[in-house]
């Protein structure tokens, strides 16, 4: 049986387009452009976007926000059914989270030369003594996602420091 129209939407460019909007969020807040949304059986079912600025909280990174609000909404800590779309490619810190949380997918955009845990400064995805391992697909809306980020960069550094913070 052929799949309906609306199901042929939801494909990684249409959850990575949803996890764009959470990084429209953040950078309207003067944060870091990065946003996620976890999905399970094509739903989404938890969002988040960067806000370590803002809430004073060096761990609030896209994917733990995304990832504490699936947890909470499907009152499970374990999302292993899940998958997750962030538009950086995630951090030590999140790569960790994702691994605690059992997400069985991620999917990210841009890469992140800095401190990408996907293979830009090491890979802990692909670490043998882990317990669980993620599939992991990198580059989806790429360039969209960069753009982003790289938008966001130059504006700042355009900005006098006293205009920096204003929100958009
Ligand atoms: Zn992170």
């Amino acid at each position: 049986m052929a799949e309906s129209p609306t199901r042929l939407m939801l494909n990684d460019e249409f959850f990575m387009r949803e996890a764009l909007y959470q990084a429209e969020a953040a950078g309207c807040l003067g944060e870091v452009p990065v946003g996620a949304v976890v999905v399970l059986n094509r739903e989404i079912v938890g969002r988040g976007f960067n806000s370590p600025i803002g809430d004073s909280d060096p761990s609030a990174h896209a994917e733990i926000a995304a990832l504490r609000d699936a947890a909470r909404r499907l009152e499970n800590y374990r999302l292993p059914e899940c998958e997750l779309f962030v538009t950086l490619e995630p951090c030590v810190m999140c790569a960790g989270a994702i691994l605690h949380a059992r997400i069985a997918r991620v999917v990210y955009g841009a890469r992140d030369p800095k401190t990408g845990a996907h293979g830009s400064i090491l890979d802990l995805f692909a670490e043998a003594h882990l317990n669980h391992h993620t599939e992991v697909v990198g580059g989806v809306l790429a360039e969209r996602c960069g753009r982003l980020l790289s938008a966001f960069f130059s504006e700042r550094r355009m900005k006098k420091p006293a205009e920096a913070d204003a929100p958009c």
